[in-house]
């Protein structure tokens, strides 16, 4: 059973929005059932690109500046936090209005960087992920996604928003995978969800984007603030009330499969304001992505010219193993001392690179990290 609150809010204006905040937060004991004084509290909203607020592509700022105010009502300090899958977060924070709010507010801001090996939950599929150190030192997580859509994972809500605490270029692959894998996806957002176990989400569907999201979708008028400690459930309860079918979701079968917070809608508790009385009709999901639908074989060449390839070295390698037993899709093999690479198995997520202690896997970089560094120059 997991406790999802829903409260009606019309906008990001007056005293409506703080008083919608304080309320939802409320439902779940308030804000320091979670925040202590002196906690520092890392606020992640989603700050995907360098788009004005209402393009609904990111967290609205009035949102984040209301949840740091009860943050700091409770003895916390609040800091804002994020890490922009291409653009420069620059230029992110200034067009998404976050920079000007966290001035105002006197809030700290800062890209997320500095990625460390997290310690994983034992529940974890992933063998090694590597998180920012910001969001692993924060005493407290507070998760502030948008609501929208998403091309390749169907929605993006409370879960998929902590990807953001993943650091580096390779990010950008993970997201191509998005597209050509879901499930393994999937099953990367939960275990990055059981990392970094944020102590509370709370999602901005004021406005927000239905058709083709994350970032080309339509705007619309949602009216809901949606609060919960399991983002499971809370990700579960929207796709309810939009009447966003389940089953094409691929969060909820990973999580449904993997036993990962509540996905029986009949257990979970609605507080605050009754599902049916938000009414949405409609609601849009986008059709199925060009690269979800393209036949195998494309896939599979467009994964060995697009993602870069990790490539035992004959010359280092000294058949020590850790590699393959890191490799949880069962990709590599140790013969005659030298690892191999079965490379219809292998998912690209380089954690045989990142283990080898003698730097034996190297990289054939792929055309997306090619183009992604021409960019960034
Ligand atoms: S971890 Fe490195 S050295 Fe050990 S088998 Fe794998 S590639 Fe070779
Ligand atoms: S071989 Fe592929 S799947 Fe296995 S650890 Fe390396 S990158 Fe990951």
């Amino acid at each position: 059973m997991s406790r999802v609150v829903l409260v009606h809010c019309e906008g990001y204006e007056g005293e409506g929005l703080m008083n919608a905040l304080r309320r939802a937060v409320n439902e779940v004991g308030g804000m320091s059932n979670f925040v202590k004084p002196g906690d520092r509290v890392l606020l992640k909203p989603n700050l995907l690109c360098a788009r004005e607020p209402e393009r609904c592509v990111t967290t609205h700022p009035e949102v984040v500046r209301g949840v740091a105010r009860l943050v700091v009502e409770a003895g916390g300090t609040p800091f804002i936090g994020d890490s922009p899958a291409v653009e420069q977060f620059g230029r992110v924070i200034a067009k998404t209005g976050m920079r000007d709010m966290a001035r105002q507010e006197g809030l700290e801001i800062g890209e997320l960087t500095e990625p460390v090996v997290a310690s994983l939950p034992g529940n974890a599929v992933f063998k090694r992920l590597e998180i920012a150190s910001p969001a692993l030192a924060a005493d407290v997580i507070i998760n502030l996604p948008k609501l929208k859509t998403h091309c390749q994972m169907l929605m993006t809500l409370g879960v998929k928003n902590l990807f953001g605490t993943i650091v580096a270029l390779r990010k950008a692959e993970w997201h191509y995978m998005a597209g050509t894998d879901r499930d393994t996806f999937a099953t990367l957002l939960l275990d990055v969800y059981l990392t970094v176990r944020p102590a509370l989400t709370i999602l901005d569907g004021i406005w927000g984007m239905e058709g083709r999201g994350p970032a080309n979708g339509r705007p619309r008028h949602l009216k809901v603030i949606a609060a919960a400690v399991d983002a499971v459930a809370l990700d579960i309860s929207m796709c309810h009330l939009l009447n966003v079918p389940l089953g094409q979701f691929p969060l909820y079968r990973a999580a449904h499969s993997r036993g990962i917070g509540e996905t029986d809608i009949g257990n979970i508790i609605f507080v605050g304001d009754a599902p049916e009385t938000f009414d949405i009709r409609k609601f849009q999901v986008p059709s199925l992505d060009a690269l979800g639908v393209l036949p195998g074989i494309f896939d599979r060449l467009s994964k060995r010219f697009l993602i870069s390839k990790p490539i035992p070295d004959e010359d280092f390698c000294t058949g020590c193993g850790e590699c393959a037993q890191i490799c949880w899709p069962g990709a590599i093999r140790v013969e005659d001392k030298k690892a191999i690479i079965e490379y219809d198995r292998c998912i690209r997520c380089y954690c045989c690179q990142e283990v080898c202690p003698h730097n034996a896997i190297q990289f054939k970089k792929g055309l997306l990290v090619r183009l992604l560094n021409l960019f960034n120059r």
